[in-house]
C-alpha cells in the first residue's frame, strides 16, 4: 500500500543490509565504498555511461580509429615479457568480429576480464605484425554472462570502482534496481515546488533518481544529473543563506557613527587619493557599520590592491565612537608589517580623552602590537591598555589575540588572510561583546576567489572587491625559465643589474618535503651557494621559519632599510611583505607551488613604480605543472588566476575542508557548475524570503540539517 513519499532522511535511516542479497560480506564491501545506507546507494552515482548505440562494430573499424568497442571476452592469456613485464592478452567478440587486446603492466586484468565478461573498451585501433589490435584501452566492465544482471539497457551506467572493495558495477546496478523498484510505490518526496521545477526546466526527483541510474538515453541521464546537482547546491546555499539571515536577525551589533573627525582627518592626511574600488568598498563597509546588525564582510583584493587603507578606515570608525579595533594577521612578520603601516598612516591622529570617554583631553591614538616577541612586561602594559581603553587599535597574530586579549569595548575586528573564519571565531567575538553588542567583522583576503566559488565557500559573508590597482604600477614581466644553465644565468644577471641600480630582490627556495627543519636546511644551503657563486658580490639575507622571531625581524628590517640587496627565503615572505624597492623575484622549482601561492609570491615585487621581473625556475614533469606555469606567464590578474587554479586543481584541493558541505558534493563541481550554483542561490533566497524558518519546507530543512549538521538545524528554530 503506497504511503507518503519517501524522504531522503528515511532512506538514510535504512541500512543496506535491509536489501535482498546483501549479506555480511557484501555489506562490508559496500562499506568500503562508503555505502552503508539505502540513501548512500541511491547517491552512489554512475561515473559515466556507455551508450551501446554509440559503440563501434569491430568489423568496421579502421586502423587509427579511436572507438568504444562493446563485447564479450572469449579468451584470456597472461604471461610475462622477456624483461619481466606482465602481459595480458584478451580476445573480444562483438558479434561482428574478434579483436585482440593487449594490456601491459596490468596483471590484474586477467582476473577482471575472465572469459564471459562483457565490457566496453575505449582505445585506438592499431596494427602489430599485420594484425589489428588495441593496446591498454580504458575498460568498463558491464557484466558477466550468467551473473544475472537484471537490466542492462541501451545506456549502461558504469559505477565508480574501488579495486580493494571488489564490488562490481553490475552488482551495484542490481542493488540500485532493487531499491528503485521498492521505492516506486511511494515515490520520492520532492522538496522543490512544481513552479520552481517548471521555471528551471528541472525534472522531478522520481525521474531524476531513476534516470541517473537507468537512463534510456544520454540526454535523459544528463537531465537527471542536472537536477541532482541542483539539489546539492540548493542544500548548501539554503544552509549558508539561512545562517547569514539568522545572524542578521538574532545578533545585536553596534550602530557606528561612520562620519566623524577621526575618519576625516585620516582621509585628509592620506598621501594619495583612494581608487574607485577602495571608495566603493569603504561605502559598503560604512553602510554595514552604521546598521545595528553586526557586519560580516569579506574584502577581496589582489596583493597590492590597497586593502590596508580600507582596513584602517574600518578600525577608525570604531575608534571614533569610543570603541576599540583589533587587526589580526596570520603570521608574526605580517602582524609587524601591519603595525608599521598602521603607525605610519595613522601618525599624528588624536582621540579625545581616555578611551574616548572624556570630552576634555586629547591624546594620541593608541596603537599596540602583540606578537611572540612582546615581552612579559610589555604584555602587562598592553593588557592594561586594552582593558582601560587607552589602546585604541591592537595589531597581533590570530593565535595571540584569540588566546589572550580582553578589551574595554571591542567594536571592530579586521581579520587578515583568515580562511577559517567560522564558529570558533564567532564565539570569540561574542564573548568580547560589550553589553551583548557583537563587534563588526571584516575579513581580508588576498587570494581572490571566483564569484561562484565565493558563493559557496564564503556564502554566509557579504563581499567587497578591490579589482582596480592603485595607479603608478608597471606590470610585472613573468618568465618561466627551464633547467638550461644559460637561461638561469640570464635571470641572475637581471637580478645583479637591478641591484646595481639600487633595487632589491627575492630568491624563494623550493618547498622541501619534510619538517620545517629540513626546509630551513635546504634554504640555508642555497643561501650559501648563491653567496659563493651566482650572487657572490651581493649582500644577501637569509629568512626562514626556523629562525628566532628576533632574528627574522632583524633580517626584515635590514632588507627594508636597504642594507641587504637580496633576501634568500622560504615562503615566509609569501603574504603581505611590502618593500616597494624590490623589483626581482626568483622562485626556484616554481612548478611545486600552487597558482595562488605563486601569485602571492610574485606580488612581492611590482609594488613601486619601477619595472619588475618574476622568474619562475621550473622543469614541470606533469601537464598540470606546465598549465600552472603557462597561466602565470599569461596573466597577472589574481581573479583570473584563481579561476584557473580552481579549474586545474578543483575546489576540494583549493579550499580544503573549510566547508564541510563542499566535500559532500557528489555531482556538483565548481567552477564548471557555476551557473547552477548561482541559480540555486536565487532559489534558496526566494524560499527563505517567503519562509524564513522553513516551516513550510520541512523536507528541505531536514536535508540541509542532515548535510550540514546541528549547527544549521538551530537556525530553523526561529
Ligand atoms: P594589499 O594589502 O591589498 O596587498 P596594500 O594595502 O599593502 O595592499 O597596498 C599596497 C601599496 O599601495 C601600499 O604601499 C599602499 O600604501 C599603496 N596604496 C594603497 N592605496 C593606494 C592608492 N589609492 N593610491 C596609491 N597607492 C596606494
Ligand atoms: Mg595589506
Amino acid at each position: 500500500m503506497p504511503g507518503e513519499p519517501l524522504t531522503l532522511r528515511e532512506l538514510a535511516g535504512r541500512p543496506v543490509s535491509d536489501l535482498q542479497g546483501v549479506g555480511p560480506k557484501l555489506e562490508e564491501k559496500l562499506a568500503m565504498l562508503g555505502i552503508t545506507t539505502v540513501l548512500d546507494l541511491l547517491q552512489h552515482y554512475p561515473r559515466r555511461y556507455v551508450d551501446r548505440t554509440h559503440r563501434a562494430d569491430i568489423a568496421e573499424l579502421t586502423v587509427g580509429d579511436e572507438a568504444t568497442v562493446v563485447g564479450e571476452v572469449r579468451r584470456v592469456n597472461a604471461r610475462r615479457t622477456r624483461n619481466g613485464k606482465a602481459l595480458v592478452e584478451v580476445t573480444v567478440s562483438d558479434g561482428t568480429s574478434m579483436l585482440p587486446i593487449t594490456f601491459f603492466n596490468q596483471a590484474w586484468r586477467e582476473r577482471q576480464l575472465s572469459v564471459g565478461t562483457e565490457a566496453a573498451f575505449f582505445g585506438k585501433l592499431d596494427v602489430y605484425q599485420g594484425k589489428r589490435k588495441m593496446t591498454n584501452p580504458v575498460v568498463d566492465v558491464i557484466g558477466r554472462a550468467g551473473e544475472g544482471d537484471e537490466r542492462t539497457g541501451v545506456v549502461v551506467p558504469i559505477y565508480p570502482q574501488s579495486g580493494k572493495a571488489e564490488v562490481y558495477t553490475w552488482e551495484l546496478r542490481k542493488l540500485v534496481t532493487q531499491v528503485l523498484r521498492r521505492c516506486e510505490p511511494r515515490g520520492f518526496a520532492d522538496p522543490l515546488p512544481e513552479g520552481v521545477l517548471d521555471a528551471r526546466d528541472l525534472v522531478d526527483r522520481n525521474t531524476a533518481y531513476r534516470a541517473v541510474h537507468q537512463p534510456s538515453s544520454t540526454p535523459e541521464a544528463h537531465a537527471a544529473r542536472h537536477r541532482l546537482k541542483f539539489d546539492e547546491f540548493l542544500r548548501l546555499q539554503t544552509g549558508l543563506v539561512a545562517r547569514k539571515r539568522a545572524m542578521e536577525r538574532t545578533e545585536e551589533g553596534i550602530a557606528h557613527h561612520v562620519d566623524g573627525h577621526l575618519v576625516r582627518a585620516f582621509r585628509e592626511q592620506l598621501p594619495f587619493p583612494l581608487t574607485g574600488d577602495q571608495r566603493d568598498a569603504i561605502a559598503e563597509i560604512d553602510a554595514d557599520l552604521a546598521r545595528a546588525a553586526p557586519m560580516h564582510r569579506l574584502l577581496q583584493g589582489d596583493v597590492g590592491s590597497g586593502k590596508t587603507v580600507v582596513a584602517l578606515h574600518t578600525l577608525l570608525v570604531a575608534v571614533q565612537g569610543g570603541y576599540q579595533g583589533a587587526l589580526m594577521a596570520p603570521t608574526e612578520v605580517l602582524a609587524e608589517q601591519h603595525f608599521l603601516s598602521a603607525r605610519s598612516f595613522l601618525h599624528g591622529l588624536t582621540v579625545s580623552g581616555e578611551g574616548g570617554a572624556s570630552l576634555f583631553a586629547e591624546r594620541p591614538l593608541g596603537i599596540a602590537l602583540l606578537t611572540n616577541r612582546t615581552t612579559a612586561a610589555e604584555r602587562r602594559e598592553l593588557t592594561r591598555g586594552l582593558a582601560d581603553g587607552t589602546i585604541d587599535i591592537v595589531v597581533g597574530t590570530h593565535a595571540l589575540l584569540y588566546d589572550t586579549a580582553e578589551f574595554r569595548a571591542l567594536g571592530v575586528a579586521v581579520i587578515d588572510e583568515q580562511h577559517r573564519f567560522g564558529v570558533e571565531q564567532r564565539s570569540w567575538l561574542r564573548e568580547r561583546a560589550s553589553q551583548t553588542q557583537i563587534p563588526d567583522v571584516l575579513v581580508l583576503t588576498a587570494t581572490p576567489i571566483p564569484r561562484t566559488a565565493a558563493m559557496l565557500v564564503y556564502g554566509d559573508l557579504d563581499k567587497s572587491e578591490l579589482r582596480e590597482m592603485p595607479p603608478g604600477r608597471t606590470p610585472i614581466v613573468t618568465e618561466v625559465i627551464g633547467p638550461e644553465p644559460l637561461d638561469r644565468e640570464r635571470a641572475y644577471q637581471r637580478l645583479r643589474d637591478e641591484v646595481a641600480v639600487g633595487h632589491q630582490a627575492y630568491v624563494v627556495c623550493p618547498l622541501v618535503e619534510g619538517s620545517d627543519k629540513v626546509q630551513a636546511k635546504a634554504v640555508t644551503a642555497e643561501f650559501e651557494r648563491l653567496g659563493h657563486e651566482d650572487l657572490a658580490t651581493l649582500r644577501l639575507g637569509l629568512l626562514h621559519g626556523q629562525l628566532p622571531s628576533r632574528e627574522k625581524e632583524a633580517v626584515m628590517a635590514e632588507f627594508r632599510s636597504g642594507a641587504l640587496d637580496a633576501l634568500v627565503s622560504t615562503t615566509v615572505i609569501e603574504v603581505g611583505v611590502d618593500v616597494p624597492n624590490a623589483t626581482v623575484m626568483i622562485v626556484e622549482d616554481a612548478d611545486r607551488f600552487g597558482l595562488s601561492q605563486l601569485h602571492q609570491l610574485r606580488g612581492r615585487v611590482g609594488r613601486g613604480g619601477a619595472q619588475s621581473w618574476c622568474f619562475l625556475f621550473a622543469d614541470p614533469g606533469t601537464d598540470e605543472g606546465r598549465e600552472r606555469m603557462d597561466a602565470m606567464a599569461a596573466s597577472t590578474d589574481g581573479f583570473e588566476l584563481a579561476e584557473r587554479d580552481l579549474e586545474i586543481r578543483g575546489a576540494g584541493e583549493v579550499f580544503g575542508e573549510r566547508q564541510s558541505g563542499l566535500s559532500d558534493l557528489k555531482l556538483g563541481r565548481i567552477p564548471r557548475d557555476a551557473d547552477i550554483v548561482a541559480d540555486a542561490r536565487v532559489v534558496a533566497e526566494a524560499i527563505l524570503d517567503a519562509d524564513p524558518t522553513l516551516e513550510r519546507h520541512r523536507d528541505l530543512a531536514d536535508e540541509v540539517h542532515d548535510l550540514l549538521g546541528d549547527q544549521v538545524a538551530m537556525l530553523f528554530k526561529s
